[in-house]
């Protein structure tokens, strides 16, 4: 529009000024005050039908006399800023709303160890509002112990420049230990600053079912004691072990004595509890460092590291000289004592597997069968 077209109107040529309303009052302030006002404006723009932003600087013209005659404006029109400037404060708002209700704990860590970042969920763990967490030093936020653990995993990241997944391990409130696997990623924030982004998610429960399962499946499930499959795994390790160092080793077989008349006369129920007790007096003869597992339906074994055949033997006569008795039957006060038939080996310079061992231990059973049972018999 040329300047003569503009010169002599007033702004209701120009702008709608039923929706302009900041121009109306900021033009009433500089005409009624001796003001300067330096704000934002939204003007509609009757000629292009554009809502447009402003930002304007407005003062007051005063004559010598000290009367307001008119006012003086700069605006600059920032509409494009403004609707970036919208966008990007929409885009945060989705990206929080994500970030905040993602079952992770999510947070942005410098080399300087500072939080950068932390989702609603993060700054609920350490407990902490956000604004207590972002520019402190990890130490101060959940103080220096579990910040240098944690340490430990994000060096590797800051370190080798790629990412990595963690399996990290912290403390509850009750003290109960939470299991967290954690990806861990460099970001290159800006220039000047290196980052790291986290994703932690808490694993606890999905670890415990893993430890069960790994439980179960090397436990017998009538005796709770290992089963064979654990025993022959565990053995063959303490068998290389013993032999790379030259260490003693000895093994214990152990069956117990007539027990299909138990099942005959009493019943399998009755075997079952029979065999649960026999297991808890086995257990009861060992030490600390013996092995012991039920690798068959009435049979038993027991590793004994690191222990000479004098040493294996006192543990072989403790189980022997165990009392078995058990009460079968209330009404007419039925005991029945249960014997067990003992193979004891030891390691020797020539054995190659535990297997040579094993088999060893069992022909000594079976010797300790054939001698009348009730008996431990070395080999
Ligand atoms: P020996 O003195 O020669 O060892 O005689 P035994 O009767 O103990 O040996 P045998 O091998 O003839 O029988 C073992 C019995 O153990 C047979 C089987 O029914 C019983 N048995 C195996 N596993 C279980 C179990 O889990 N529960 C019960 N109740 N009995 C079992
Ligand atoms: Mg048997
Ligand atoms: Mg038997």
């Amino acid at each position: 529009m040329p300047t003569e077209d503009i010169i002599g109107k007033d702004d209701s040529h120009f702008f709608d000024l039923d929706i302009s309303e900041q121009l109306k009052i900021n033009d009433q302030k500089i005409l009624n005050e001796n003001t300067l006002i330096s704000s934002e404006e939204e003007n509609f723009i009757k000629s292009t039908g554009e809502l447009t932003t402003f930002h304007t600087v407005k003062k007051s013209l005063v004559s010598d006399d000290g009367k307001i005659v008119g006012m003086c404006g700069i605006s600059t029109d920032i509409t494009k800023q403004k609707k970036l400037e919208n966008l990007v404060k929409e885009q945060n708002k989705l990206l929080d709303a994500v970030l905040n209700n993602v079952d992770a704990y999510i947070y942005m860590k410098d080399e300087q160890r500072h939080f950068r970042y932390v989702n609603d969920k993060t700054a609920k763990m350490f407990g902490k509002p956000v604004e207590k967490i972002i520019g402190k030093l990890d130490a101060d936020v959940i103080g220096h112990e579990l910040a240098d653990h944690f340490w430990k995993s994000d060096k590797q990241v800051f370190e080798t420049n790629e990412k990595q997944v963690f399996e990290e391990i912290a403390h509850d409130d009750d003290g109960k230990i939470q299991h967290y696997l954690s990806t861990k990623m460099p970001y290159q924030l800006d220039e000047n600053s290196q980052v790291l982004i986290g994703f932690s998610t808490d694993v606890t429960e999905l670890y415990q079912l893993k430890e069960e399962f790994k439980k179960q499946a090397n436990t017998d499930a009538l005796t709770g004691l290992y089963n064979r499959r654990y025993f022959f795994n565990h053995a063959e390790k303490e068998f290389s072990r013993a032999k790379r160092h030259g260490l003693n080793m000895g093994v214990i077989s152990i069956d117990i004595d007539f027990f299909k008349n138990i099942n005959d006369k009493y019943g399998h129920p009755v075997g079952d509890k029979v065999l649960i007790e026999i297991s808890k007096n086995i257990l009861l003869s060992i030490r600390q460092e013996d092995i012991l597992a039920r690798v068959g339906g009435e049979e038993f074994a027991v590793i004994l590291p690191e222990s000479t055949l004098e040493e294996a033997k006192k543990v072989a006569q403790r189980i022997s000289i165990t009392e078995n008795t058990f009460l079968m039957n209330a009404q007419n006060k039925e005991y029945v004592d249960i014997k067990l038939s003992i193979g004891l080996v030891s390691k020797r310079i020539e054995d190659e597997s535990f297997d040579e061992l094993f088999i060893r231990a069992d022909n000594a059973l079976y010797q300790a069968k054939k001698q009348g049972r009730n008996r431990v018999y070395i080999a």
